[in-house]
C-alpha cells in the first residue's frame, strides 16, 4: 500500500476544501487501497462530522444523515416501521461488523466486487484502467449484470441498500466547493457505456451530507429478497426490492427495483407498467417479471440469472401483495 496523509475534517467545508479522498467506515476504500486498485494521495476522514442523524421530515418523509451506520438505520424504529425495505436490505449485506461500520454515503457508493477490477495484476478492466479493455467478458462472469451493460464493462451494482433507496424513490444530497445540489437517486448511477470508470454524477470534492425518503405509502406492502449463493454474509445473484398497493385485489401502486443483475440499481419500469390496475395474480407477476428481464443480456456463465431474477421478482410480488 502506498503513503498517503490522512486528516480528520470537523466540519463541512473543511472536508470540502480538503482536496482529498473521504472515507466514511472504510471498510470498502481500505480493502481497494490494500489491494492496490485504489491509490488516494490524501485521505479526509469524515466520521467526526455532524451527519449521523436520522431525522421524521414535517412532510412525513424522512432524513438520513450520510455518516449513520448500516447497522443504526437498519434498526431504526422509523425505518423497520415504515420503511421495511430498507431495514431488510441492509441487514441482508455483509456482515454485523461490518454493518457496524459501513456508512450510508459509503454504502452508495461501494464500488464493484467485478475480481478483475480488484485485482490490478489484470491490466484489461476499462473500470480501474480506462481503455484497456474488460477481462469479464469472456472471461469469468457468473456474478456479472445481464442489464444495463455495454461493451466496455458487464460489472454489477454491489449495493441493496441502494436497490432499496431506488424503490423507495430517495433524493440524494451533495455538497461541494461550487454549492449544494440534489439527485433523484434514478439519476445519481450512470450506465457503464464506455466510460464504466464514471460511475456516478458526483464531481471531484462532492461529498454526500443526507438521503431523503419520501413519506411511505399508506396502506402499502414492502419487501426485499435476496437470492444469493449462501444464506449470509454474500451479494446477491438477484434480488428484489417491491412496495405495493391493492385494492379489490388489483394493483393500485407498485415500485420495483432489482439487485445483483445490474449495473446499477435496477428500477424495473417496465415490470411496474405491466402490474398497473392489473389483478395481483401469479400470472399477471410472471408477465412483470418477463417484462423486465426482456433485454436482458447474459454473458457465458450467467445465463441462470435471467431466469433466478424472474422468480425473484415473482416471490417478492407475491409476498408483497398477500
Ligand atoms: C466482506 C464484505 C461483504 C460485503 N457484503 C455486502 C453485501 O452483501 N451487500 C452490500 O450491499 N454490501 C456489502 N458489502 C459492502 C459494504 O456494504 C460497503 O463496504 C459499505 O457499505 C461501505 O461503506 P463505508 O462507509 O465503509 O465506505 P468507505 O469504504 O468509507 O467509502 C466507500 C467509498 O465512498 C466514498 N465515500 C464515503 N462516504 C462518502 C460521502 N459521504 N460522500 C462522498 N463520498 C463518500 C469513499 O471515498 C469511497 O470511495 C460488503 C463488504 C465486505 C468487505
Ligand atoms: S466488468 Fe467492468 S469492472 Fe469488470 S473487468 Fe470488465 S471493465 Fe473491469
Amino acid at each position: 500500500m502506498q503513503s498517503f496523509s490522512y486528516s480528520k475534517a470537523q466540519t463541512l467545508d473543511q472536508a470540502t476544501a480538503a482536496g482529498g479522498r473521504f472515507i466514511g467506515g472504510g471498510t470498502t476504500l481500505v480493502d481497494l487501497m490494500k489491494q492496490g486498485v485504489e491509490t488516494p494521495k490524501m485521505l479526509v476522514d469524515i466520521t467526526g462530522l455532524p451527519l449521523s442523524s436520522v431525522e421524521t421530515q414535517p412532510d412525513g418523509g424522512l432524513m438520513i444523515g450520510a455518516m449513520v451506520r448500516n447497522s443504526d438505520l437498519a434498526h431504526h424504529e422509523a425505518v423497520k416501521a415504515q420503511y421495511a425495505v430498507l431495514s431488510q436490505a441492509l441487514l441482508s449485506g455483509a456482515s454485523p461488523q461490518l454493518r457496524n461500520m459501513a456508512t450510508t454515503g459509503g454504502n452508495l457508493l461501494q464500488r464493484t466486487r467485478c475480481p478483475y477490477f480488484r485485482d490490478p495484476s489484470y491490466s484489461n478492466c476499462n473500470k480501474r484502467n480506462p481503455g484497456s479493455g474488460c477481462a469479464a467478458i469472456g472471461g469469468h462472469n457468473r456474478m456479472m449484470a445481464i442489464l444495463g451493460t455495454s461493451e466496455d464493462c458487464i460489472a454489477t451494482h454491489p449495493s441493496d441498500m441502494a436497490v432499496a433507496m431506488t424503490v423507495l424513490e430517495a433524493t440524494i444530497h451533495v455538497e461541494g466547493p461550487k454549492g449544494k445540489r440534489t439527485f433523484e437517486i434514478a439519476d445519481f448511477y450512470k450506465l457503464p457505456g464506455t466510460a464504466p470508470n464514471v460511475e456516478n454524477a458526483l464531481e471531484p470534492g462532492e461529498l454526500i451530507t443526507h438521503v431523503t425518503l419520501p413519506a411511505p405509502r399508506k396502506g402499502s406492502k414492502q419487501v426485499y429478497l435476496k437470492l444469493r449463493d449462501r444464506a449470509s454474509y454474500e451479494f446477491a445473484l438477484a434480488s428484489a426490492a417491491v412496495v405495493a398497493e391493492t385494492s379489490g385485489g388489483h394493483i393500485r401502486y407498485v415500485r420495483v427495483a432489482l439487485g445483483g443483475v445490474g449495473t446499477r440499481p435496477w428500477r424495473a419500469h417496465e415490470a411496474e407498467a405491466a402490474l398497473m390496475g392489473k389483478p395481483a395474480t401469479a400470472a399477471h407477476f410472471r408477465a412483470a417479471a418477463e417484462a423486465a428481464l426482456k433485454d436482458a443480456k447474459p454473458q457465458s456463465e450467467n445465463g441462470f440469472k435471467v431466469e433466478l431474477a424472474k422468480r425473484c421478482i415473482v416471490r417478492a410480488l407475491t409476498t408483497a401483495t398477500a
